[in-house]
């Protein structure tokens, strides 16, 4: 007996958010599983950068500043915040990389946690959270102490004490897609008096997130994944109002700092959120957001949830009928996963030539894996199916 596929074709026709895909500019991928990475551009986007160079730009050259720029990073934060993260006004901001926003909080971090000097971190998070750990445990001689496997909150509570200052996890893996209970190790960190420092690269956008709610301390996220910046679009970064008062990081910029335009001698940090700054925001940089965030706004965060949980379940399923021999690295049940899922096996590194020059462009991840980034407001069903059956075609052809 065989069991029938699903059908893609009746997914795509039932989806309400179907229609919103036209919003994005064309692309000669017939495939594109890699909005985890690199989310597609809106057509709002292109008009919004060009509007942002011909009239602001060469239109207003340095009056610019006065007209919005200065608050932008603040009013692209707020809106990121009301639409996307849980965050009442004036606790999130636009700019710099998520690295270096990594760095910054840890620091801060760190600081407002006086007297406590380790620090909870996962084997399994994304490099870049690991290696900005590792240095500043060598600058600070914190402590790291690392949780193996999926950070489960016991996992995470096995680890807490009274030196621990921080915990500091992605919410959702960026390999395996595991997404972690973020209110309750949220919770177990503030009973045992630990900040936390949650990572949103791979849920901002996809999953919905509730930062006050969960009462977390500090954040930080990528702009160019699931928000649909653009290659090297600025992060985001977050902290609790009831920190901002104490809250000091380690780079003491001028446009962080309380009166810039005075040139005055001695640093003293701006009141509020705007002394997570450093020095001038890219401006150019940050302007694909504000449409991306309008889109996820006309979309909703439950309806992106929804379709995100059924593009993730289409794929296990395509993946469990012509994929029989790769490993399911996710979580099989949708309310435990992201809006990704990683299959391994070996062979998969051979096809992805044979993958890209077809059109077909799912994620490679090291050693095994194949990552299929299904970014819910710019993948159709059908899309899912064409490149499954790619991937198994070209893995029967070798
Ligand atoms: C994508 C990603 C980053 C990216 O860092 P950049 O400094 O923006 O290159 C960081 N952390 C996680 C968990 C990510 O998924």
């Amino acid at each position: 007996m065989t069991v029938a596929l699903p059908d893609a074709a009746a997914l795509d026709a039932a989806d309400p958010l179907a229609p919103l895909r036209e919003r994005f500019l064309p692309t000669d991928a017939v495939a594109y599983l890699d909005g985890n990475s690199l989310g597609r551009p809106l057509g709002a986007s292109a008009e919004r950068l060009r509007d942002a160079v011909e009239r602001e730009w060469a239109g207003r050259l340095i009056r610019g500043w006065d007209d919005g720029w200065l608050d932008l990073p603040l009013a692209i934060g707020d809106d990121l915040g009301r639409v996307v993260l849980g965050a009442a006004p004036g606790q999130v901001v636009v700019g710099d990389s998520t690295s270096v926003l990594l760095y910054k909080l840890i620091r801060a971090g760190l600081a407002l946690a006086a007297g406590r000097d380790e620090i909870v971190l996962s084997r399994d998070d994304f490099p870049t959270d690991r290696y900005v750990l590792e240095g500043i445990a060598a600058e600070t001689g914190a402590t790291l102490r690392w949780v193996e496997g999926d950070p489960a909150p016991d996992a995470v509570a096995a680890l807490l004490g009274e030196r621990t200052a921080l915990v500091v996890l992605s919410h959702v893996g960026y390999r395996s897609g595991a997404l972690v209970d973020a209110a309750s190790v949220t919770a177990l960190a503030r009973a045992a008096g630990a900040l936390t420092l949650w990572d949103l690269s791979h849920s901002a956008g996809v999953v919905p997130v509730d930062l006050d709610g969960w009462g977390a301390d500090l954040a930080v996220g990528c702009g160019y994944k699931y928000l649909n910046g653009g290659p090297g679009a600025p992060a985001f970064a977050y902290v609790a109002a009831r920190h901002l008062g104490l809250f000091r990081q380690p780079i003491q910029g001028w446009l962080g700092s309380a009166s810039p335009f005075e040139m005055g001698q001695g640093y003293r940090p701006a009141e509020g959120i705007r002394r997570v700054l450093s020095g001038t925001p890219p401006i150019l940089g940050m302007q694909a957001l504000r449409p991306a965030i309008a889109l996820i706004e006309e979309a909703g965060m439950p309806a992106i949830r929804a379709k995100s949980a059924a593009l993730t379940t289409l794929a296990i399923e395509l993946a469990d009928a012509l994929l029989p021999d790769a490993l399911l690295a996710t979580p099989r049940d949708p309310a435990r996963r992201g809006g990704h899922i990683t299959l391994d096996q070996p062979g998969f590194e051979r096809i992805m030539p044979a993958l890209w020059a077809r059109g077909v462009i799912p994620d490679f991840r090291r050693p095994s894996g194949i990552r299929l980034g299904l970014s819910p407001l710019s993948t159709s069903f059908d899309e899912v199916e064409v490149g499954i059956r790619a991937i198994a075609e070209e893995l029967g052809a070798r």
